[in-house]
């Protein structure tokens, strides 16, 4: 029995972190889909279900890993704005934070030091705020 997994796997991507994604939100919505009684949510569930499998049994395996890439790309961006989000909240009282007109930069300036001369390190913009 073993031997006949093993064998029907050789060649095929197998598991991978979209994949494991793809299987615990579609457990999870096909959880939620029972609570709410709702038959679309149950086909999605299951259509992400199915394709989380069909990737694993893909002989593809340089499609599957791209896309993986670009998963994992997609989630590190998200963690990575998240982060950013609590270190402003967490130095709000210390320091006041603006976009540089020019750029879009976000810059960081020590709070109560009345109006400043705020130069952008990325753009070298020059622009006046009040602190
Ligand atoms: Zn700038």
């Amino acid at each position: 029995m073993k031997n006949w997994i093993r064998k029907f796997m050789t060649g095929r991507y197998g598991l991978d972190q979209l994949s494991n994604a793809m299987f615990i939100s579609s457990i999870a919505i096909i959880l939620g889909s029972i609570l709410l009684k709702s038959t679309a949510l149950n086909t999605a569930g299951i259509i992400i279900l199915m394709l989380g499998y069909l990737r694993m049994f893909s002989r593809n395996t340089s499609a599957r890993y791209r896309e993986n890439q670009k998963f994992l790309g997609l989630f590190g961006n998200i963690r990575r704005k998240a982060a950013g989000y609590k270190e402003t909240a967490k130095n709000r009282s210390k320091y006041k934070y603006f976009k540089c007109p020019g750029c879009g930069q976000k810059l960081r300036v020590p709070r109560g030091k009345g109006r400043v001369n705020i130069n952008c390190p990325k753009c070298r913009h020059t622009f006046i705020r009040k602190t």
